[in-house]
C-alpha cells in the first residue's frame, strides 16, 4: 500500500495486519515514523516492511512493486492511499499547483496500477482499493485541483474495473469524508461543532473506519463487487 507511516495510510496498515494480512508500504524517505510503524506492525506478528517511493514517480513506483515481489513473494491486495492538498481559490491557484497535486494523487494510481497489473494478471486474481475523497463527488471551495484528481481517480478506476474485470481483478474506490487526524485535533472547538453539525451523523469519521470499509472491499468477503465508488461520510447530502 501506498503512504502508511501516518493518518489514515497507519489506520488500514495496521487493520490489514490485525486481519492477518502482511503489509508492504512506502512513504517518501525511510523516516523515523516508517520505522516505527513497521516496528508497530511487525509486532502484531505479520510480515511488514516499508520502502522509501515517490509514488507519483513512474519509474520509483514500478521499482518499489518489483521489490515488494521479490521480497513478499506475491501482492494480492493494492491499496493506493498516498496523496497530498495544496489549497488555493481557482482565482489564485497556480500551474504548479495544479499540477502538484494532479501528478501526486492521481498520477501515483495510475503508476501505481501500471507496476502490479502484470502481476495480478498472471495470478489471476487481486483487489485494488484507491482513496478518493467526498470532495471529489461533490467538489470543494479552495480544492478545485484536489477535487479534479479524486474524481479523476474515480474515472481511472471504474475504467480499470472493466478491462481487469475478466482476469478476476477488482477495483474499488473508498471515499472519506470528514475524518479526524492528527491535523483535525488542532481545529478549535467551536469550528469543529459547525462542520459536525452538517453531518447527519454529527460526528467525524475515524481513520480506522476508513480502514475497515478498505478491508471489506479488498477481501473476500465481497468477491462479485468491483467498480464501487464508497462514501465514508456519516450520510453527508452532497456525497
Ligand atoms: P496524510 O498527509 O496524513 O498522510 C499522507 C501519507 O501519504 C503519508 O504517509 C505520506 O508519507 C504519503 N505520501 C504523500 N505523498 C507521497 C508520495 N508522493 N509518495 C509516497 N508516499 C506519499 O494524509 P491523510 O491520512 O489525511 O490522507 C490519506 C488519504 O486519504 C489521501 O489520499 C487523502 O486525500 C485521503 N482523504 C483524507 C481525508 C481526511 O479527512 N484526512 C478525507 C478524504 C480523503 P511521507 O510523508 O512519509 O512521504
Amino acid at each position: 500500500m501506498t503512504g502508511a507511516t501516518r493518518g489514515i495510510g497507519h489506520a488500514i496498515a495496521i487493520r490489514f495486519a490485525r486481519e492477518g494480512a502482511n503489509v508492504a508500504f512506502c512513504g517518501r524517505s525511510r523516516s523515523e515514523a516508517m520505522v516505527a510503524v513497521e516496528a508497530e506492525l511487525l509486532a502484531l506478528g505479520v510480515k511488514a516492511k516499508g520502502y522509501a517511493c515517490d509514488v507519483a514517480d513512474y519509474t520509483q513506483a514500478q521499482a518499489f512493486v518489483k521489490e515488494v515481489l521479490a521480497d513478499f513473494g506475491q501482492v494480492d491486495i493494492l491499496v493506493n492511499n498516498a496523496g497530498i492538498t495544496d489549497d488555493a481559490a481557482v482565482k489564485r491557484m497556480t500551474e504548479a499547483q495544479m499540477d502538484r497535486v494532479m501528478h501526486t494523487n492521481l498520477g501515483s494510481v495510475f503508476c501505481m496500477t501500471k507496476a502490479i497489473q502484470p502481476a495480478m494478471w498472471r495470478q489471476g486474481h487481486g483487489s485494488i482499493v484507491n482513496i478518493g475523497s467526498v470532495v471529489g463527488i461533490a467538489g470543494n471551495y479552495n480544492q478545485a485541483n484536489y477535487a479534479a484528481s479524486k474524481a479523476g481517480i474515480i474515472g481511472f478506476s471504474k475504467s480499470c474495473a472493466k478491462e481487469f474485470a475478466a482476469r478476476n481483478i477488482r477495483v474499488n474506490v473508498v471515499c472519506p469524508g470528514f475524518i479526524e487526524t492528527e491535523m483535525t485535533a488542532e481545529v478549535p472547538k467551536e469550528l469543529m461543532d459547525t462542520w459536525c453539525s452538517r453531518i447527519p451523523m454529527k460526528r467525524p469519521g475515524t481513520a480506522d473506519e476508513v480502514a475497515q470499509a478498505c478491508v471489506f472491499l479488498a477481501s473476500d468477503m465481497c468477491p462479485y463487487i468491483t467498480s464501487v465508488v464508497l462514501p465514508i461520510c456519516g450520510g453527508m447530502e452532497d456525497a
